[in-house]
This record gives structure tokens, sequence and C-alpha cells, in this order.
């Protein structure tokens, strides 16, 4: 008889301010910058078993400023930078193309995708045989904490991009007081604070 059953677990990754600076909208591949101590703290992570699926939203598309093959295509390089810096391959990238008050109307939708909403999460957990109650989300803005928490993940808050920005338009309204399980500097910190977890 086995022990004990093998869980997977997952953390899930929000991107633009946790992978890369998030200056506003990424559209250009010159503007893709890996912050410091990224790929090795994604090794990391993935030297424990842990996977690395990436949960985005994406509304550029909503809003016609890039397709979705053009989002991917600026993935597929973010994701070879991370390699080249000598961090692993990632498990997979979800994004939400879609805005309440999208330009485009194949895109204008409140869907359930769009973090706070949870679709990107579970999407992933399903491809992934993920147990959610098992993983993390980290993510830079209170949406993401939210969108962790409903899930059924424990969250963590990292401050290095618009952890103070003016809250995203949201297809309901946010929670009043949105608490993270931990909060800290970097990628790399809160990788530290994931692997103490049991
Ligand atoms: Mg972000
Ligand atoms: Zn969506």
């Amino acid at each position: 008889m086995k022990a004990a059953v093998d869980i997977r677990r997952a953390v899930f990754l929000d991107r633009d301010g946790i992978l890369i600076r998030d200056d506003g909208v990424v559209s250009r591949l010159e503007g893709i910058d890996v912050l410091p101590g990224v790929p090795s703290a994604l090794k990391r992570l993935k030297e424990a078993g842990l996977a690395l699926p990436v949960v985005s939203n994406q509304s550029v598309v909503a809003r016609g400023v890039l397709t979705e093959s053009e989002v991917k295509e600026l993935q597929a390089e973010v994701e070879r930078r991370i390699l080249q810096a000598g961090g692993p391959a990632l498990d997979g990238f979800y994004f939400c193309p879609h805005h309440p008050k999208g330009t485009l109307e194949a895109y204008r939708s409140h869907c359930d995708c769009r973090k706070p909403g949870i679709g990107l999460l579970t999407r992933a957990a399903g491809d992934l045989g993920v147990d959610l109650q098992s993983s993390f989300m980290v993510g830079d803005r209170p949406t993401d904490i939210v969108a962790g928490r409903r899930a059924g993940c424990r969250t963590v808050w990292v401050q290095t991009g618009q952890h103070a920005a003016p809250l995203i338009e949201t297809a309901e309204p946010m929670p009043a007081d949105v608490q993270a399980d931990h909060v800290c500097a970097d990628l790399a910190a809160a990788v530290d604070w994931i692997l103490s977890q049991p």
C-alpha cells in the first residue's frame, strides 16, 4: 500500500509585474524586461515539484492593441528569455483576452476568466491535474489575490509592480478588504515563503 497519495501542486503566476516589468501595457518584444532573480526563483519552484502555469489578464486584445496570436508571441519571447537566463520551462500560458468594455465586440464580455474571476486558474488546474487547495497564487494586483483566494489557493502579494495602482475594471465589485496570506518584495521572497509552507 502507498503511504501517501501524491498531490500535484502549482504556483499560479501572474505575469506582468511578477515575471516581467509592468510599465503599463506590455505590447512590444523590445519592451520585455524579465525582473531580476526571476529565472532562479522559478527554478527553485520547479525543482521542488511545483507546476508553473501563468495566468494573465490581457485586455489589450479586447482593446484592439494586440491580437491573440501577438499576445502568444510576446509570451513565447518571455519564456525564451527565462530559459536563456537559466530558468525552467513554464507549464502553460492561460490568458483572458476579454474586457467588460472592450472596443472589439467579440471580446467585450463579462467573462469568468478575467481575474478576479477564477476561470484561468480552474482551467490550468484541470489541464495539469493540480489540487487548488494545495496551490498558491502569486500576483501584484489585488485582483490576483482575490482570484487566488476564491479558487482556494494560498496567496502571495508581491510588491514589485502595480500593487498600489488603482483597481482595474472588474465585472463585479471587489471585496473592500483584500488580504493575502503573505506579502513580500519580489518573486524570490515569495518562493522562500512558499517553500517554507507545509
Ligand atoms: Mg500583474
Ligand atoms: Zn476572459
